[in-house]
């Protein structure tokens, strides 16, 4: 072998996590940092529910680059049907709508604005 780097001494090698791998796509959209190849998704685990770390490997042989990365919540889009009560997650935040200027006492009135009467 090449001294150690192929990739079952690496998986062998990895840290003992819990293995979570309940989809077919075990990289999604994520490259090697290094050659911009495609990479597998090793391990994952959980470290809270809004945080898990996942480790990753470069399918690139000549690359052969692994590293950790990590995956966190933001923020929701929308509410749960279900929440966890000992859950307080953030939503998407508001974006401000330009406020009505409210005339000032005595202001003379808009001219533009019809009357009623
Ligand atoms: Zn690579």
């Amino acid at each position: 072998m090449d001294g150690g780097h192929n990739i079952a001494e690496q998986i062998a090698a990895a840290p003992s996590v819990s293995f979570v791998h309940d989809d077919a796509d075990r990289s999604g959209d994520l490259r090697c940092p290094h050659c911009r190849s495609t990479v597998l998704r090793r391990t994952s685990r959980e470290i809270t529910p809004t945080f898990r770390e996942l480790f990753y490997i470069c399918r690139n042989a000549a690359c052969g680059h692994s590293f950790k990365a990590s995956l966190s919540y933001e923020y929701g889009l929308s509410p749960s049907g279900i929440p966890d009560p000992a859950l307080n997650l953030p939503m998407r935040p508001m974006e401000r709508m330009p406020g009505e200027t409210i005339p000032a006492p005595g202001a003379l009135p808009d001219p533009n604005q019809l009357n009623l009467f």
